[in-house]
């Protein structure tokens, strides 16, 4: 390895390498397919790059994104590498050009999108290239089961077994499940032996989750607290994101916005003001961001509930790629289930693919009720062994805002009682309203107001109710289905609190009180 390190120092100077940096090349140079799993900002070009420099040939990258080809060739360039993209960005004659220049050996780096290997012109220019490696980045788009799978990715794969060379195969991401890490790891044929995983974790990022309170009038307050800091806040949908941006902007803040419904040119103007920090602030969809190296951003906030984890980890974990602290917060309220039930809804994925989301959903809805460590939740999430399994953060709001902590047994015991008596065939609405005594015509319709636990928890507000009914699901002391129309259901975590052998505490939080609920 003392070349490798040789040609960190060289190229980039830095003296040693990240965790995982040297396990991952040196299993490269080997010859090995492999499979780097690194946290954001945690280096994973040099990953490829070292090894791209140490061998003979040629390094194909493959990057779902064309918006940050160019950056990443400039950057490569100014440190005195060869290197060069070819996609729709540049005329046909350019990437004819840049393709002789290819089978030429003229690159050592040759960054294209997955859809490249759909032409067969491509192909035909790859076999008269003397190729070393191939890398795919952001390697969790090649599996189905991964949050943003894209289908190009898969035929690249028989195309590469045809090359008379067959190039060694690296694959990198920051987000994988372990579904997701094991349909990388079959695809590539990459053993565990030669799968690098560095775990998770950002130590340098708060998770916050904030509810209950009028979004605009947080930003406002949040943004008032960190005036000069770079931010990226995420919006649901193009409307919101227009009017996030037209609030800021009378506020006086710089403010860049990126949305599909902007031009090409347009987003391309306002990403870079963004990154070249003109502007200080990027109010934007999440068509926004994937692959951005911008290092200074120092939080993140979600105006809405994204519709899974893994979204909302990469997306979240745009912050602090430099290391330095940095906030993400997400602004929760119910109807962002609801705006992602739709979504999920509209799609037009099989039924299969549709429960699976919908389940994903649940488990982000989850985030949003537990009273746990959040950022212990994201990690368990992922099922990483390399993250220590028994530590909380004592940087999320879950763990530093503790209150009061409230011995709820007794209402646990009245909600379970409730599910049990609407025998597991209502979800969160319905029960909540039953436990409340509702007189609402969905209540009398099914004429639950004879059930003995009607009106049992009077006393609370509806929402509160609710707040519970949630905070047991996200606790797993209740289960739901995944669905459309979720049912709660009973667990043997719930038998133990009915017989009285499992206490249920919950830290005293507050409660949602500017916003209706309604779950079904
Ligand atoms: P990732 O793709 O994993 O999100 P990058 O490859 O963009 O991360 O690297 C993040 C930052 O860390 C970059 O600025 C990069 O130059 C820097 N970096 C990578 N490896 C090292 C290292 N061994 N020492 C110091 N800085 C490094």
């Amino acid at each position: 390895m003392q070349e490798q390190v040789q040609l960190l120092e060289k190229y980039f100077g830095y003296q040693q390498f990240r965790p995982g940096q040297e396990a991952a090349i040196s299993s490269t140079i080997k010859h090995q397919n492999t499979l780097a799993i690194m946290p954001t900002g945690g280096g994973k070009s040099i990953c490829y790059q070292i090894p791209g420099l140490s061998m003979n040939g040629t390094s194909i990258i493959i990057s779902p994104l064309i918006s940050l080809m160019k950056d990443q060739v400039d950057a490569l360039e100014a440190l005195g590498i060869s290197a060069t993209y070819i996609n729709s960005s540049i005329t046909t004659q350019e990437q004819n050009k840049r393709l002789y220049g290819m089978q030429s050996g003229k690159y050592d780096f040759v960054y294209v999108a997955p859809e490249r290997f759909e032409s067969d012109f491509f192909i035909q220019a790859i076999k008269r290239t003397y190729l070393s490696l191939i890398a795919f980045d952001e390697a969790h788009c090649i599996s189905q089961w991964g949050h943003d799978f894209r289908p190009s990715y898969r035929s690249i794969i028989p195309n590469i077994t045809r090359l008379p060379h067959i190039p060694v195969l690296m694959a990198l991401t920051a987000t994988a499940t372990k579904e997701v890490i094991r349909d990388i790891q079959q695809l590539l044929h990459i053993s565990d032996e030669h799968t690098v995983h560095t775990g998770f974790e950002r130590k340098n990022l708060s998770f916050h989750l904030i509810k209950g309170k009028n979004k605009q009038d947080y930003i406002r307050s949040y943004l008032k607290e960190h005036q000069d800091e770079s931010g990226i806040i995420y919006a649901a949908t193009r409307k919101q994101v227009d009017s996030i941006y037209e609030l800021l902007q009378k506020a006086g803040y710089s403010v860049s916005k990126y949305h599909a419904g902007l031009s090409e040119q347009e987003r391309q103007e306002e990403q870079m003001s963004f990154i070249h920090d003109k502007t200080t602030i990027m109010v934007a969809t999440n068509a926004f961001g994937m692959g951005i190296d911008k290092s200074n951003v120092r939080y993140v906030i979600h105006y809405a509930m994204p519709m899974n984890i893994e979204s909302y980890y990469q997306e979240a974990g745009r912050a602090g790629r430099d290391g330095e602290s940095s906030d993400c917060i997400l602004l929760y309220s119910p109807q962002d289930v609801q705006l992602q039930k739709f979504l999920i809804e509209q799609s037009d994925m099989e039924e299969e693919a549709q429960q699976k989301e919908y389940k994903k959903l649940q488990s982000m809805t989850n985030y949003c009720h537990t009273h746990s460590c959040l950022n212990r939740y994201i990690l368990d999430y992922f099922q990483s062994e390399q993250d220590n399994a028994s530590h909380t953060c004592d940087r999320c709001s879950n763990c530093t805002e503790r209150k009061e902590k409230l011995n709820i047994t007794e209402e646990a015991q009245m909600i379970l009682s409730c599910v049990k008596r609407l025998e597991e065939r209502f979800g969160v609405s319905i029960t909540s309203k039953v436990l409340k005594g509702s007189k609402d015509k969905k209540i009398m319709g099914f004429r639950l107001q004879k059930l003995s636990t009607y009106g049992i928890m009077a006393k609370y507000t509806e929402k509160q109710i609710t707040e519970q009914i949630h905070f047991l699901i996200a606790e797993n002391l209740l289960s739901i289905e995944e669905g459309k129309f979720p049912l709660l259901k009973l667990n043997k975590n719930s038998v133990e609190v009915l017989k009285g052998t499992r206490k249920v505490t919950m830290f005293s939080s507050p409660i949602p009180t500017s916003e209706t609920v309604d779950y079904n």
